[in-house]
């Protein structure tokens, strides 16, 4: 039996992750495999209740677990806090705490919703769908960071900073996932100008030397950016470090148009994941039963496919999703014309009777 620390957060946080259990257990039925939960507190909900963002408890059951299935954290009310004491906070101190380096983002653009992509039909045709896998715990946002004024002058500097342990541990996570895909990996950086990208390409090039079955190309992250607009049915698995990784993500997410349809996943170094959607807990919908519920179902699908190796029940959700929205059934964020309207409980019992 599996174990998952389930942390439902705020605003439309518990609705949709109420969805994704029901997803879950009809799944457990259908392909025979056992999930026990672990409902903890963190966000806003934990402030009001014990005054921290983040419990020790929480953290301490995220760590007896397999996985973590998380839904949003985060609302007007704490906004006015201190830093430290918000419930965003809380999202850091747990991707801390339990090591988590490497952000996987698939973007995916499933058919039905294919007016939603931004770009143009010729440019999709052989569609797209990508996984971005990008360095969290490096770089940049966490270098050594400096604001000094000198003869008038002021100036300020952030240092990107990687060891060579920590380009090798996660381009082989992209590795690890192209090999449960088109098998084929991207590693972007900045090679021509910046030395940790040398760095980056030199310990990227070992990884490769290792995985002849991986076809495995390099692309500079301004050209990335570009071809990604361009051409992004190239892509399978692109890796990166995490300032390249937070731009070039977002404009992949875009890319599928819809929000409330992108899973994401964080790993640490065992086949353990908190598992998320990328929205937020979109307080303006909350309690309105009309947030759509598919990113967090999807989230839940990695988690059954990274951490508890149940391929099959994830490729058979995934499944679900797509023939629901093929017959033309669509939550309000993803309306378009022609199709009916439901709400997340609709939605959760159609997928359900796809599975
Ligand atoms: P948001 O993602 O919550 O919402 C942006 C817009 O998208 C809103 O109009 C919302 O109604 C809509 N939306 C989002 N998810 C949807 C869904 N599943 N179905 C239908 N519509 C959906 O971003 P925001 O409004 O900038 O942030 C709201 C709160 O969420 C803030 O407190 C922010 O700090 C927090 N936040 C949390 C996370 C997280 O927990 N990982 C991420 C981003 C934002």
């Amino acid at each position: 039996m599996s174990k998952i620390c389930v942390i439902k957060g705020d605003g439309i946080g518990p609705e949709v992750v109420d969805s994704a259990i029901e997803i879950l257990n009809k799944a457990a039925e259908k392909f025979n495999f056992k999930l026990d939960y672990n409902y903890t507190l963190m966000g806003g909900i934990a402030i009001d209740e014990t005054g921290v963002p983040l419990p020790k408890e929480t953290v301490n059951a995220a760590k007896a677990s397999d996985a973590v299935l998380l839904g949003a954290v985060g609302g007007a009310k704490w906004d006015n806090l201190p830093g430290d004491k918000r419930p965003e906070a809380g999202l850091l101190g747990i991707r801390k705490a339990l090591g988590l380096y490497a952000n996987i983002r698939p973007a995916k653009l499933f058919t039905p919703l294919i007016n939603a992509c931004p770009l143009r039909r010729r440019v999709i045709k052989n569609g797209l769908d990508l996984v971005i896998v990008r360095e969290l715990t490096g770089g940049a946002y966490f270098g050594k960071k400096r604001t000094v004024t000198k003869d008038g002058v002021k100036s300020a500097s952030d240092l990107m900073i990687y060891s060579d342990f920590e380009i090798g541990r996660i381009v082989e996570t992209a590795f690890e996932i192209a090999s449960k895909r088109k098998k084929s990996v991207c590693s972007v950086e900045k090679a021509n100008v910046l030395e940790s990208s040398r760095l980056w390409r030199e310990i990227a090039r070992k990884v490769a030397d290792r995985h002849p079955e991986i076809q495995y190309s390099e692309m500079l992250v301004d050209n990335c950016a570009m071809q990604l607009v361009r051409n992004p049915s190239q892509f399978d698995v692109i890796v990166t470090e995490n300032l390249f990784g937070d731009i070039l993500s977002d404009e992949a997410a875009m890319l599928t148009g819809s929000l409330g349809m992108l899973p994401s996943a964080s790993l640490n170094e065992t086949s353990f994941g908190l598992y998320e959607p990328v929205h937020g807990s979109a307080p303006d919908i909350a309690g309105k039963n009309i947030a759509n519920p598919c990113a967090t179902i999807l989230s839940a699908t990695m988690m059954l496919r990274y951490s508890l190796g149940l391929s099959e029940a994830a490729d058979a959700i995934e499944a679900a999703v797509e023939a629901v929205l093929a017959d033309g059934y669509r939550t309000r964020d993803i309306a378009e014309e022609g199709c009916r309207v439901v709400g997340t409980d609709e939605m959760t019992e159609l997928i359900k009777g796809k599975i």
